[in-house]
């Protein structure tokens, strides 16, 4: 490709532990997946290297356990790694690794550069706060001020993802599955972020509500153009959304390429097992 990453990792791990001397050394290391049985270190993400393009959906794919949220959670910021670098293509930050900014710095790019969409809502919405009040929350923590341009935008947003505007004041703890994740793809999308995350979430919501959210997914990647990584343990929802795909095993990226390759001709037998599973 000839354009520039909008998001480059190199080198991530993340460790859960301390490590031993059998796990520290790579040549010594026996470990269970990515579990070392002699100390209890979890190795979550294992030297994963990956870029994200501009106006691309990324997909991740992988068991449970693989590393994905895990992923996902050093790239936002919700925990810390163990090592390596994060490159945002951005003028107030380029080639500063991110990972290495302070936590104010952090927050600034959460707000202003990053959506993020969890798995349960609970973790990206406040249940007792309106829905458009969820949206003012994050329009003012990207430095919005003004009361009837946030209406404004919050109501723009809710039809956007549709949500009936007469359900605006209703708290999302109301609303069905569906209903929630399409609040919290609105308020991702309120400061109008270059990247997006969506981790898993479709998980758990019946398959009718799981095609509209996919849907919708799809439709904000066409008229926004916003770069994401979409997290699914599921690769039909990875086959539906992803223009690229990387396949995670035990930590680790063990293949990856355009999803239509991977579903094609899968290499790994892992990724070969997930693919005929789909058929
Ligand atoms: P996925 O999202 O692919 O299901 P996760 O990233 O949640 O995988 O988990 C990757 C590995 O890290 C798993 O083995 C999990 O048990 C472990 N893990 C995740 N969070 C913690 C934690 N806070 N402490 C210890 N181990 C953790
Ligand atoms: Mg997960």
């Amino acid at each position: 490709m000839l354009e520039e990453p909008i998001l480059s990792v190199k080198n991530l791990s993340k460790q859960f532990g301390d490590g031993c001397r059998r796990c520290s050394d790579p040549s010594t290391r026996d470990l269970i997946k990515n579990y070392c049985p002699s100390c209890g270190m979890v190795f979550a993400c294992r030297d994963i290297s990956l870029d994200l393009y501009p106006g691309e959906i990324l997909g991740v794919v992988g068991e449970s356990g693989s590393g994905k949220s895990s992923l996902m959670k050093c790239l936002y910021f919700d925990s810390d790694v163990t090592s390596g670098e994060l490159y945002l293509q951005d003028e107030e930050f380029y080639g500063q690794n991110l990972w290495t900014l302070s936590a104010q710095k952090k927050r600034y790019i959460r707000n202003h550069k990053y959506g993020m969409v969890y798995q349960n809502p609970v973790h990206g919405l406040k249940m007792d706060f309106t829905s458009i009040g969820n949206i003012a929350e994050k329009l003012i923590a990207a430095g919005n001020r003004n009361v009837d341009n946030m209406k404004m935008v919050g109501e723009k947003l809710l039809d956007t993802v549709h949500i009936p505007l007469f359900r605006m004041k209703e708290e999302p703890r109301n609303f069905s599955g569906g209903m929630q994740q399409r609040v919290q793809i609105a308020k991702a999308l309120s400061n109008n972020p270059p990247v997006l995350f969506l981790d898993e979430v479709t998980t758990g919501l019946d398959l009718s509500v799981q095609a509209d959210v996919l849907d919708l997914i799809k439709r904000i990647q066409r008229e926004f153009g916003i770069s994401m990584i979409v997290v699914s343990h599921d690769l039909a929802v990875i086959r539906m959304l992803a223009d690229r795909t990387i396949v995670m095993l035990n930590g680790e990226v063990i293949e990856n390429g355009l999803t239509d390759q991977i579903l094609e001709d899968p290499i790994h037998p892992y990724t070969q097992t997930l693919v005929y599973s789909l058929l």
